[in-house]
């Protein structure tokens, strides 16, 4: 487990499991850093939502999540926070190159989630692009993915990136997220996704979030999911 950083609450111990801030309903209260304390007030979020409380406790451990909960729940910044976390912590600089891999079904999704992903990382020196298929700027694109640390992209301009790109690296990615997961995990993005997970490095962190519970074993086995923690949120307190 990772240390806690020194301004924590108070430890507990409970069920096995150790977690320092179970039960934190606000975001200042969570060991994280200032950076997204900063971040998060920007976006003037307070208040955890249900999956919020539910999820961090592991992700932040570094543990692997599968989310699931009803569109609207805050599942994005369930993920964003533990990205932003982890590279912090491994104190991940600017030149490090990939470290982090978000991958969403739609490019409206993830213009959607980039835009979060901006505002709660503004007070981090991570640099994040947005990489969406329909855009006339690949070459453009292609001379500065090397330098994201962060990417945001639509599996099917990802697995271009990785065929085409010269020197496309990430074999240094610390976490990937799926989100709306079901829908990048159905029929529709088997051969690309298979393709690009071939590509990734095996130890890592691995997030899946979406509206319906994951529960096909073998998409878990493709994704070399380890362990991964559960979690359904079906009603918002
Ligand atoms: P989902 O991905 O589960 O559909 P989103 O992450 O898109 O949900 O969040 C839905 C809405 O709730 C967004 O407008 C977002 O800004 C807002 N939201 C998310 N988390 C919080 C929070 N902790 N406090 C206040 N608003 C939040
Ligand atoms: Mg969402």
């Amino acid at each position: 487990f990772p240390e806690p950083p020194i301004d924590a609450p108070v430890g507990r111990v409970g069920a096995g499991l150790y977690s320092p801030y179970a039960g934190s309903t606000r975001f200042d209260q969570l060991p994280i850093s200032k950076n997204t304390k900063d971040g998060l007030r920007e976006g003037k979020f307070t208040e955890l939502t249900e999956i919020q409380r539910a999820s961090l406790p592991h992700s932040l451990c570094g543990r692997d999540v599968l989310g699931a909960a009803k569109t609207g729940s805050g599942k994005t910044l369930a993920f964003v926070i533990p990205v932003l976390e982890k590279l912090y912590r491994e104190k991940w600089s600017p030149e490090a190159g990939v470290g982090s891999i978000i991958i969403s079904p739609t490019r409206e999704l993830a213009g959607q989630l980039f835009d979060v992903l901006k505002i709660v990382g503004k007070y981090h020196c991570f640099s994040a692009g947005l990489l969406i298929g329909g855009r006339k700027e690949i070459e453009l694109e292609k001379e500065k993915v090397n330098d994201l640390n962060i990417l945001v992209c639509t599996p099917g301009r990802l697995l271009q990136h990785m065929d085409e790109t010269p020197n496309f690296d990430c074999s240094q990615l610390q976490v990937l997220v799926l989100d709306e997961a079901d829908r990048i995990l159905d029929v529709g993005f088997k051969k690309t996704l298979n393709a690009i997970i071939s590509q990734l490095p095996k130890r890592r962190q691995t997030f899946l979030f979406s509206a319906t519970q994951t529960k096909s074993v073998q998409d878990l086995a493709r994704l070399s999911l380890k362990d991964p923690e559960y979690i359904s949120v079906h009603q918002e307190s």
